[in-house]
């Protein structure tokens, strides 16, 4: 069977939460890989509507094992709320179907703190953090100052560890920014309250991924963000603080041997971004208003409106590149179905010359959007569900976006349920 990944191509919240909960249908195991609770994935299934931080978003279908692999910023309070709440609207997380990687490595109460200070002392700088101690976390896990879940399991190491890394943790919280320093009894107690509830979902995953993949079971994996947070490849220091990119997919996950056969990219029929950075197809005012109504562009988990604008085939491109993408997913087709004309974004200037290349970073708030208008369609397309029955104008919108990002079109979203999909 087949592996497959399913990544965003652009800044994010294009609707991979709802790609993978269709997809695990035909899945055995599902495995986020980066990223932490600063995700928000919407689903809407029978069990209702959920905005999933942490979870993947396989927990919906029985039969299938989710797992939190070695790649994701852990946050165990935030996750057992997670838990609590999903589990309140029905969903059965038991170990046999939650599993974390117990090489995951820990975002503790001060992450988010540091988070919180950091983005006051940038002031109108800031780079706009959902606030969740993701980048103090990645960065603190590679300078080797956290805690591996596993370490749950060895209390006495646990707490000298705790020890050590508190001594070092304190100068920057008291000495830099000024805050309340931790104690040692204060971290141990905030471990062992979570630590005691999640313990029994910490294991292994690396050797049950091994053993799953030599049995031939389908393996889909997860990503947070998109292509252009990632951060090595996306709009550097705008990104997150991981690797948002399919090829991070097996390093993360446990299983860094694998080859991965699928990667279908997430890609909105507009373009939205949440906190910072250049967006170089920006709308502002009453355009950017009914598009962002229309789409009901705000965060799923910050509430914060998102940036809006056309579909910047430019960006799009590079995204799918780097993901190395196999198919794309075009989502929320439906959203355009009121306008007039379909505006996208075919190409940059930059410094007067035109170009179809995404900048380097330094050089994206220079660069101009070049907007081509496609015929609009102008009708209701939400209960369409066959290519044929599309109306040729949307077709036509669809036809020519993957002529120009070089990927095909294989599922286009005409709505946020679970079957408001075309598969071509
Ligand atoms: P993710 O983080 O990539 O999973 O995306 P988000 O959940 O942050 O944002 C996607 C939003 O679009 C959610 O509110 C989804 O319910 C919604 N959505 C996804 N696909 C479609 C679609 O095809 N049409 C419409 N109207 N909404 C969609």
């Amino acid at each position: 069977m087949k592996n497959c990944v399913i990544v965003g191509i652009n800044w994010g919240d294009e609707g991979k939460g709802r790609m993978v909960d269709l997809l695990t249908e035909n899945y055995d195991i599902v495995v986020r890989y980066q990223g932490g609770g600063n995700a928000g994935h919407t689903v809407i299934n029978e069990y209702g509507k959920f905005a999933l931080h942490l979870l993947p978003s396989g927990i919906f279908r029985k039969g299938v094992v989710n797992i939190l692999g070695n790649g994701v910023a852990l946050d165990l309070e935030n996750l057992w709320k997670e838990m609590q709440t999903v589990q309140a609207q029905g969903v059965f997380l038991t170990p046999a179907n939650l599993k974390i990687s117990d090489r995951a490595s820990l975002l503790l109460p001060w992450h988010r703190i540091l988070d919180s200070l950091e983005e006051e002392r940038l002031k109108e700088k800031k780079y706009g953090s959902t606030k969740q101690g993701i980048a103090p976390f990645y960065s603190d896990k590679y300078q080797k100052k956290t805690i591996m879940a596993g370490e749950l399991f060895y209390p006495e190491y646990l707490e000298q560890h705790v020890r050590d890394l508190l001594e070092w943790k304190n100068l920057t919280l008291a000495g830099i920014y000024g805050a309340q320093p931790y104690t040692v009894e204060q971290m141990m107690a905030w471990l062992t309250n979570y630590g005691e509830k999640l313990k029994p979902y910490i294991c292994d995953t690396g050797d049950f991924l091994r053993r799953a993949h030599t049995k031939e079971k389908s393996i889909l994996f997860e990503a947070q963000l998109g292509a252009l947070r990632d951060l090595d490849y996306g709009i550097y220091p705008y990104t997150t603080s991981s690797n948002a990119i399919a090829a991070y997919a097996p390093v993360g996950s446990g299983l860094p041997g694998v080859k991965l056969d699928e990667v279908i990219g997430v890609v909105k029929a507009y373009s939205t971004c949440v906190g910072e950075g250049p967006f170089t197809c920006e709308w502002f005012g009453p355009e950017a208003d009914a598009l962002r109504e229309a789409g009901f562009e705000y965060g799923a988990k910050t509430g914060r409106p998102r940036r809006v604008g056309p579909l910047d085939l430019v960006a799009t491109r590079y995204g799918v590149q780097i993901q190395g993408a196999t198919d794309v997913a075009l989502t929320k087709l439906d959203v355009l179905s009121y306008m007039e004309q379909i505006p996208v974004c075919t190409n940059y200037r930059l410094d007067g010359v035109v170009t179809d290349e995404f900048p380097f970073p330094a050089a994206l708030p220079k660069a101009e959007p070049i907007v081509e208008y496609l015929e609009g369609w102008h009708c209701d397309i939400s209960k369409i569900r066959t290519w044929e029955n599309l109306p040729k104008a949307a077709q036509n919108y669809v036809r020519f976006v993957e002529r120009r990002i070089g990927c095909p079109v294989t599922y286009v979203s005409v709505g946020p349920e679970r079957d408001a999909y075309i598969k071509r």
